[in-house]
């Protein structure tokens, strides 16, 4: 992989996306900061990392539209250059609910969100990355959730599955890629204190299950992004098709 570093993270407002752009703007990386809807935090988040000196840009692109996707990764080939590692970080749980009475609707719309953005983010990312397209390597992050392996039972399986899902796209994925300069690899957080929670109408869960986990406290964002940042860097540069847990012992 050539020493262009430019970054692409999907819902990178707030949360786990913007503690990752954080990072990723402090070790010199040009970044995309990616969001649906709420502007403000984006905005406020680019201009605290364009003070580092580094060139950052927020693109507003609802990542479950494949034209909204095609034309965030145009916009950085415009204004930031070709991608070299992409964190697919968006994503989204509804109202805690048994599955008995969730519907159609809700479960589609939780894997458009959470499954099939991720499959065509890296579609764009490996068009530009693929050394058998002409690329100069790359990296894929995938945010899963330690939910892919808890399944969430009475509370969100449709949420859960689609991260069981995210789990098998990393490691088919990074089988398909490998020889062609691409590393792809997978954080599974839980339990990390953001907004995420109160999306499922229990802003206060985590404080609700400190109890059962091992390290006896929720996780914080930077936390995970420093997983992220490892993951897609060079340190990591022997590692692919890999999972890194970052739920205090659970
Ligand atoms: P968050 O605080 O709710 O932030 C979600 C971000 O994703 C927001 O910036 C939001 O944009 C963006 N987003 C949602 N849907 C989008 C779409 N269709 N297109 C573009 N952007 C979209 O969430 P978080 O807790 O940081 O979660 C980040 C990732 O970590 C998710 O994949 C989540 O499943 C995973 N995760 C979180 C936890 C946890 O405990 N928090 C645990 C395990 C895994 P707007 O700001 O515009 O709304």
């Amino acid at each position: 992989m050539k020493n262009n570093k430019v970054v692409i993270i999907t819902g990178a407002g707030r949360g786990i996306g913007a503690a990752t752009a954080k990072l990723f703007a402090e070790k010199g990386y040009a970044v995309c900061i990616n969001y649906k809807s709420q502007a403000a935090p984006a905005q406020k988040l680019a201009k605290e990392i364009s003070a580092l000196g580094v060139k950052c840009i927020t693109v507003q692109a609802d990542v479950s539209d494949e034209q909204d996707i095609i034309r965030l990764f145009s916009m950085v080939d415009k204004e930031l250059g070709t991608v070299s590692v992409l964190i697919n970080n968006a994503g989204i749980l509804k109202q805690q609910s048994r599955l008995i009475d969730m519907s159609a609707a809700r479960i589609n719309e939780i894997l458009i969100n959470n499954v099939t953005s991720y499959f065509l983010c890296s579609r764009e990312a490996i068009k530009r990355m693929s050394t058998a397209h002409g690329g100069d390597g790359g990296v894929i992050v995938n945010v899963s959730s330690g939910a892919a392996k808890s399944g969430s039972p009475n509370e969100y399986i449709d949420y859960a599955a689609s991260k069981g899902a995210i789990d098998t796209l990393t490691k088919g994925l990074s089988l398909e890629v490998a020889k062609e300069g691409i590393r792809v690899n997978c954080v599974r957080p839980g339990l990390i204190y953001t907004d995420m929670h109160a999306d499922g109408g229990e802003p206060d869960r985590i404080k609700r299950l400190e109890g059962i986990i091992p390290l006896g406290r929720g996780g914080q964002a930077e936390e995970v992004a420093e997983a992220i940042y490892w993951l897609a860097s060079e340190k990591s540069s022997f590692s692919t098709g890999n999972f890194l847990d970052l739920a205090g012992g659970l």
